[in-house]
């Protein structure tokens, strides 16, 4: 009872911002009393901590209640295709600090997941060293894309990266602040949408994922639709054209992730000559800076052209799961959106071949998180455990969980 109901504050707080305690009493409806006892035991345990006064009316003033970024933290890590980011995540899903690792060249056999494991937790090590301070660590939720079964710590088969089945989180445990949590990089995505972003509005919405990977997340009732073996969201290999020669090395076919992967537009613009260095910024990011119009210039067409066309495929896409699914939301993320003059052709896409949304191309919205969003994504899966029971997360003095 007590932790169900210091869930339901830790909840309201963390959505509705810092909250006096009267108001926190009236969003979850628990007594004051009730409220006054919970508030100070979650302050106890380093999640919450009193704000100044927000207003100096007569009588007491009303103290809000907020979460504490100089207290318990979590360490998010997202592994990409190309890099590996760290980030210090408060409860409320604010990015304090954050640490990109460039991975190593893929061999031919893409790059092995131990690489990949010990790269992570040694950054990790000197990341925190550096920027946690006097903060508490609650722990460290993973993210990456491709099938991953989050509650068996599975990454079951990640095409780009070239992994099959690996035990992600036995090879990481021990290694990274515990508990360690692993999640599907679009489903962690979506989570931070529910908790903080387009999701707050909605009770239904599809998160579609086009970046070096491709991949969807589907909300209904307000819950990530996971299937059989977490398999669900799995868009890369869709049908998408039957252009003789487009064939997808892993599936064979013509399939979407050949089209609007950002690892197909930077091919497709570097076939058509564009020079996009590989060090820097991701090379997408060295596209999207071509295609713009800098000073009196008007941008490279070249460039403009094959984001276009990118924009274009993904709107198909975005109508097929309109029609099939009919979203309140369609919310896009990764390198997608930083082109994002393009959107309107995506929508204009999604207009011309959706038969049933109408009106599809409003509720197509990006990601409240931006290009940023997949660091907050990635410390959702413990974040969440951590809402669901603060207290036995992090214990009534807050020492159940220390930082190694
Ligand atoms: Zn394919």
């Amino acid at each position: 009872m007590r932790r169900g109901n210091a869930s339901a504050v830790l909840r309201a707080v963390v959505t509705e911002g810092p909250l006096p305690r009267a108001d926190i009493a009236r969003s979850t409806g628990l007594s004051a009393p009730s409220v006054t006892k919970l508030t100070a035991l979650l302050v106890q345990a380093g999640l919450l901590r009193e704000h100044a006064p927000a207003e100096a009316t007569q009588g007491r003033p009303r103290v809000p209640v907020g979460v504490d970024p100089s207290g318990a933290v979590a360490l998010g890590v997202h592994i990409g295709l190309l890099r590996t980011t760290l980030g210090l995540v408060c409860l409320d899903g604010t990015v304090l600090a954050q640490r990109v690792l460039d991975h190593e060249a893929p061999g031919d056999g893409g790059l092995a997941p131990r690489r990949i494991a010990d790269q992570a937790a040694d950054g990790a090590r000197e990341f925190l060293a550096d920027r946690l301070g006097g903060r508490r660590l609650l722990g460290t939720g993973i993210s990456l894309g491709g099938w991953v079964d989050g509650e068996r710590g599975v990454v079951v088969e990640h095409g780009a990266l070239g992994w099959r089945d690996v035990r992600l989180v036995d090879l990481l445990d021990g290694r990274l602040p515990g508990p360690v949590r692993l999640e599907q990089s679009v489903r962690a995505a979506a989570s931070a949408e529910l908790w903080f972003g387009a999701g707050r509005e909605v009770d239904d919405f599809v998160h579609i994922f086009f970046g070096n990977v491709l991949g969807a997340a589907l909300v209904v009732d307000r819950a990530v639709h996971r299937g059989p073996g977490a398999a669900a969201g799995g868009i890369e290999h869709l049908p998408a054209t039957d252009e003789p020669g487009a064939r997808c090395p892993r599936c064979g076919t013509g399939c979407l992730s050949l089209l609007a992967s950002d690892t197909a537009v930077v091919a497709a613009a570097r076939a058509r000559g564009l020079r996009l260095p590989d060090a820097g910024r991701l090379p997408v990011e060295h596209l999207v800076a071509a295609a713009r119009p800098e000073g009196s210039g008007i941008g490279d067409p070249r460039a403009q052209d094959v984001l276009r066309r990118r924009a274009r495929h993904a709107g198909r896409a975005v109508a097929t799961v309109v029609d099939l699914l009919n979203p309140s939301r369609v919310v896009l993320a990764g390198g997608i959106l930083a082109a994002d003059e393009y959107l309107d052709d995506l929508r204009a896409e999604v207009t011309l071949r959706a038969h049933r949304g109408w009106d599809a191309a409003t509720r197509v919205v990006p990601a409240t998180f931006g290009t940023g969003a997949l660091l907050v994504a990635s410390a959702m899966p413990l974040l969440e455990a951590v809402y669901e029971d603060p207290i036995g997360t992090v214990g009534p003095g807050g020492r159940a969980v220390a930082a190694s």
